[in-house]
């Protein structure tokens, strides 16, 4: 793994942080390096707030997800491929979910 000096891990605030690969964001716009705390084993993506607020417009969920919630089979089917693909990388352990929307995860 390649460190990375410039960041520091949001739970346990070391700066011994390094890159573990990199993954395109949805739309391919730019690419988001993978982190991982040596200290505490946080994995995280180099993810800026304006990198957010530029991938998501106004209307994303309304024309994106106009019925989030009634789509529950669809996100959970979705979410099993997403877990098989973290599976790929990491062991079996914790995992935390920010922005959980309704849970389906
Ligand atoms: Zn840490």
């Amino acid at each position: 793994m390649t460190k990375v000096s410039k960041h520091k891990c949001n739970t346990c605030d070391s700066t011994d942080i390094k890159a573990l690969y990199d993954v395109p964001a949805f739309d391919g716009s730019k690419i988001f390096k993978i982190l991982k705390c040596s200290n505490c084993d946080l994995v995280f993506a180099d993810v800026k707030q304006s990198d957010l607020d530029s991938s998501y417009e106004e209307d994303y969920y309304s024309t994106a997800y106009p019925d989030y919630e009634s789509d529950e089979k669809f996100h959970k089917k979705n979410n099993k491929l997403v877990l098989k693909e973290i599976e790929r990388y990491f062991k079996p352990g914790k995992l935390v979910e920010i922005g959980s929307s309704f849970g389906f995860f």
